[in-house]
């Protein structure tokens, strides 16, 4: 198959330039609840780019591990939704976005969390997740399914990081019980396990390059570019997609949406793992977030792409957009 993005070396080109731009933002904060999280040296920053056809670009620190955080709620969402199928999980679940901050202690008005993009949403879709398994093979199957995504990579996992998550997760613990007490779960949920699987996930370890081709399975409707193989229907990733494009981004998520247009997942690590369907998956991490949650230029870098490429969902391959394009254009 020829390289779906012919002008792959002009497009790096154009990252570097946008990436170079984009460090002199200092704006936010590093996330510091956790010290494993307070610690990190604000000045990390790094890239990776997977085509759809397996092309690799990365820049920076791309292969400085950090913690997935709210970067494992779009992958546990469509675990649940390989396993149950969406009209099951969508019993207990939403897809509307909140409006809230991500740990808001708040349902939707039919008493479900509002969406799997937020903690109580994430917390539920824990407990659809292999629930008849042990929390072991539970917490390995997952970690399973990552290593697939990430064509054959093995994710780090750090006990610190998940000893601290859990010791400081008051408001999850208040989420849980709230949601217990409103009937929430699946009958049979045990609610300290689920919350402790969901801790364990947020706590899963990896890097740029290597999520940028579990992005890039997203971005080819579930084939890893990296193995060739299927690892999520097609169905699964388009739901996955439209969450991520309504809800990714916590409470900034309708400004992302108009102004970048994409799906995309941010964690309070600082990764945003970003998809452009039918071409690449990226990663970007920097540990500065804003108050929302998101990585400052995480979201600047997104931004800046789509002011220079065709890339928002609703920019028109038809011409007239006067942007980069490096599928050319659909009728020059
Ligand atoms: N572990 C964090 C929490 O549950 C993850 C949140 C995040 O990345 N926004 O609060």
């Amino acid at each position: 198959m020829p390289p779906l993005l012919s002008s792959f070396p002009a497009l790096c080109d154009g990252f570097s330039e946008i990436f170079q731009a984009v460090a002199a933002q200092k704006g936010g904060k590093v996330a510091d609840y956790i010290p494993q999280l307070g610690r990190v040296d604000p000045e990390r920053y790094g890239l990776g780019l997977c085509t759809v056809d397996n092309q690799r670009f990365s820049l920076g620190d791309s292969n400085v591990d950090f913690c997935l955080q709210s970067g494992c709620k779009p992958i546990n969402y469509a675990l649940a939704l390989e396993e149950h199928g969406e009209a099951k999980v969508h019993q207990y679940v939403g897809r509307e976005p909140s409006g809230r901050s991500f740990n808001e202690l708040t349902l939707g008005p039919d008493d479900r969390p509002h969406n799997p993009m937020i903690n109580a949403g994430a917390i539920l879709i824990c407990s659809l997740i292999r629930p008849e398994l042990d929390p072991a093979d539970r917490f390995d199957h997952v970690m399973e399914r990552w290593q697939a995504l990430q064509g054959g990579h093995r994710p780090g996992f750090s006990n610190a990081t998940y000893l601290s998550e859990r010791q400081t997760a008051d408001r999850n613990y208040a989420l849980g019980y709230y949601m217990q007490e409103r009937r929430v779960f699946p009958k049979n949920t045990a609610l300290i396990p689920t919350l402790e699987f969901y801790f364990q996930c947020c706590s899963i370890e990896s890097n740029c390059e290597r999520l940028s081709v579990v992005a890039a399975t997203l971005a080819s409707g579930g084939l890893c570019p990296a193995t060739g193989e299927r690892l999520l229907s097609p169905r699964t990733v388009r739901d996955t997609l439209s969450l991520m494009s309504s809800c990714g981004m916590y409470d900034f998520s309708g400004e992302f949406a108009f102004t970048v247009g994409l799906p995309a997942k941010s964690g309070v690590s600082g990764m945003v793992l970003v998809v452009v369907p039918d071409l690449f998956g990226l990663c970007i991490w920097s540990p500065r977030v804003d108050r929302s949650g998101n990585s400052v230029r995480g979201v600047e870098f997104c931004k800046a792409m789509v002011s220079r490429y065709n890339f928002h969902l609703l920019d028109s391959r038809l011409g007239g957009s006067g942007k980069e394009d490096p599928r050319g254009l659909a009728f020059p």
